[in-house]
């Protein structure tokens, strides 16, 4: 390998010292491989990037949709002014949202679009009198970003215990029970009473100290967790009942992952609001929004006076042009190649089949799927339980594939243009890797 200066560069959620001592490092990538630097190695990119490279690697058309804008208007702040891609591209996007989520704030990634979430649900409780609605339930095992708002709603231990809890929040419990779920295609059977946590909350601290609730639809960094049949249901009748602002992290199961535009579509379930990234620019750009329901739009408008700013936050790249024109050339490839519904048609059944073909390997105590989306739980050795699926993540890069290892679980959420001969694949190299385990 040439000589590689690893010092300078602080790699994030990286154990830094044991990755400069022997770099993985990827040159390029096309479609749903990677190719590894030094060796040409071809690696089936089994995690679509982060769960966001959703119309596959390195697409042309999105490429000359950046260059050509950056020569065009590489910037332009939008506080007091604006440029006509953001509107454009706001009003293409919501043409996807549940029906009323009709507005969007723009950040750069899913944590801003998860503060912005927060502070949106703050400004709406404050503008229509119910300012003592000052906290958050979020859930266990949810992973809503790295900032102050997300990491309190989040349910990560090691965030706790390295940086509190900067804003007050409680969580339900998870939903993840594979001793009743285990190898359930699709949502899982067991488990919707667990919506009825919501209720213990809301009691334990009063409705009127809740600005909003804030869950993923399934929880993605957590190991891929589905909700049971019937869970999101509750937890929105639970909100209604208790006039909670209900938010769906849709940053990962957004924009096709479960063979529809959002989750909520899916499972049809409307939330108040939406929080996405990732895949909204194909990864390309970075990109964060927040989808917003007419209701907290219009009450958070008319309780400003005239003239003043409704909500006071914002960021300098907010609708930055470069990341709206990435955008709406993603849209373009999602909606010419039906990229948005393809995980619910013919491949995501080939997907299920293939990952439950694993389900006859000793070493696999549970296979969870939907859409395009799934994991595979280990049984771990005593010593590496709770983290043996980072160390089978390694083996099967050796192996030709990138999944993640969440747990003792393999994660992987492929791109959305995945053909069957791909996942057959894949799932042969990863048969091997767990069969030698
Ligand atoms: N919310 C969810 C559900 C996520 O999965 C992630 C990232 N994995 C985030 C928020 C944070 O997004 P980002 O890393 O772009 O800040």
């Amino acid at each position: 390998m040439s000589e590689l200066k690893t010092d300078a560069f602080w790699m994030p959620f990286t154990p830094n010292r044991t990755f400069k001592a022997a770099p993985r490092l990827v040159e390029s990538a096309e479609g749903i491989y990677l190719t590894e630097k030094d060796t040409g190695r071809q690696i089936i990119d089994a995690t679509a990037g982060l769960w966001c490279s959703n119309a596959g690697h390195c697409r042309t058309e999105i490429a000359d949709a950046i260059h050509q804008q950056a020569g065009k208007l590489d910037y332009s702040s939008i506080f007091n002014f604006g440029h006509e891609l953001g509107f454009a591209y706001a009003d293409r996007l919501v043409k996807h949202t549940p029906d009323g989520l009709d507005h969007v704030f723009f950040g750069n990634s899913g944590s801003e679009a998860v503060e912005s979430a927060l502070k949106i649900a703050l400004q709406y409780q404050r503008a229509r009198g119910k300012g003592t609605r000052t906290m958050f339930i979020g859930r266990e095992k949810g992973y809503h970003g790295v900032n102050f708002g997300g990491i309190s709603v989040g349910g990560i231990a090691p965030n706790y215990q390295t940086f509190g809890q900067p804003v007050k929040a409680n969580h339900l419990r998870h939903t993840l029970d594979i001793e009743r779920n285990a190898f359930s295609r699709g949502l899982p059977e067991q488990g919707v009473e667990l919506a009825e946590d919501l209720e213990r909350l809301v009691a334990f601290h009063g409705a009127d100290q809740i600005a909003a609730v804030i869950i993923e639809p399934f929880a993605g960094a957590g190991g891929v967790i589905l909700p049971p049949k019937g869970y999101l249901k509750r937890i929105r009748e639970i909100c209604d009942r208790h006039d909670l602002v209900l938010i769906f992290d849709e940053v990962i199961t957004g924009w096709g992952r479960t063979g529809s535009a959002f989750a909520s579509v899916e499972w049809d379930v409307t939330p108040d609001m939406i929080t996405s990234a990732k895949g909204i620019t194909n990864a390309t750009v970075p990109m964060g929004a927040v989808f917003v329901q007419d209701e907290i739009y219009n009450t958070v408008m008319d309780a400003a006076p005239e003239g003043m700013v409704e909500f006071f936050h914002g960021y300098t790249y907010s609708a930055h042009p470069v990341a709206c024109a990435a955008g709406m050339a993603t849209l373009d490839i999602y909606e010419r190649e039906g990229l948005l519904t393809r995980a619910g048609g013919d491949i995501g059944r080939h997907w299920e089949n293939a990952l439950h073909g694993l389900a006859d390997l000793e070493q696999v105590i549970d296979v969870r799927n939907y859409g395009l989306v799934g994991a595979i739980e280990l049984r771990a050795p005593d010593n590496l339980k709770g983290k043996f699926g980072g160390k089978v993540s390694a083996l099967a890069w050796e192996a030709g594939v990138m999944a993640r290892g969440i747990g003792d679980a393999l994660c992987m959420s492929p791109p959305l243009i995945i053909e069957e001969h791909q996942i057959d694949e894949l799932m042969q190299k990863l048969r091997g890797v767990i069969k030698d385990l």
